[in-house]
């Protein structure tokens, strides 16, 4: 379960920069998440808890932030949230092979206690 390492990772980002700000603990770890990431949220939920216990994370909450699928169309240069599997310039109708966003799976920002 990929999610669990995705945790722990974030997890590990944030209790660092919690003792950079002086070992303070974390009320709140919000994670941005894009369609394309492959992250399944409720097993995220399910293991928050488990990655965040014996830490300074151990009791906060976690909030996700979900990020649409962008394409850019090269010839028209504009940005669009494609509809369906094929992602088509909604002016053009051209194809798009270059994704802006959607694919994100970071720490966005940590709240302390
Ligand atoms: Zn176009």
């Amino acid at each position: 379960m990929h999610e669990v390492s995705i945790c722990a990772a974030a997890v590990r980002a944030a209790v660092a920069k919690a003792e950079e700000m002086g070992g303070r603990r974390i009320a709140v770890l919000r994670l941005r998440i894009g369609a394309l990431a492959g992250v399944v949220p409720e097993a995220l939920d399910f293991a928050y808890p488990v990655v965040c216990r014996g830490t300074l994370a151990e009791g906060s909450r976690l909030e996700l932030e979900h990020v649409p699928v962008r394409c850019l169309c090269e010839p028209c240069g504009k940005e669009f949230s494609p509809q369906g599997a094929v992602y088509a310039c909604p002016s053009c109708g051209v194809p798009s092979a270059r994704i802006v966003s959607g694919r994100e799976l970071e720490l966005a920002q940590i709240e302390l206690e």
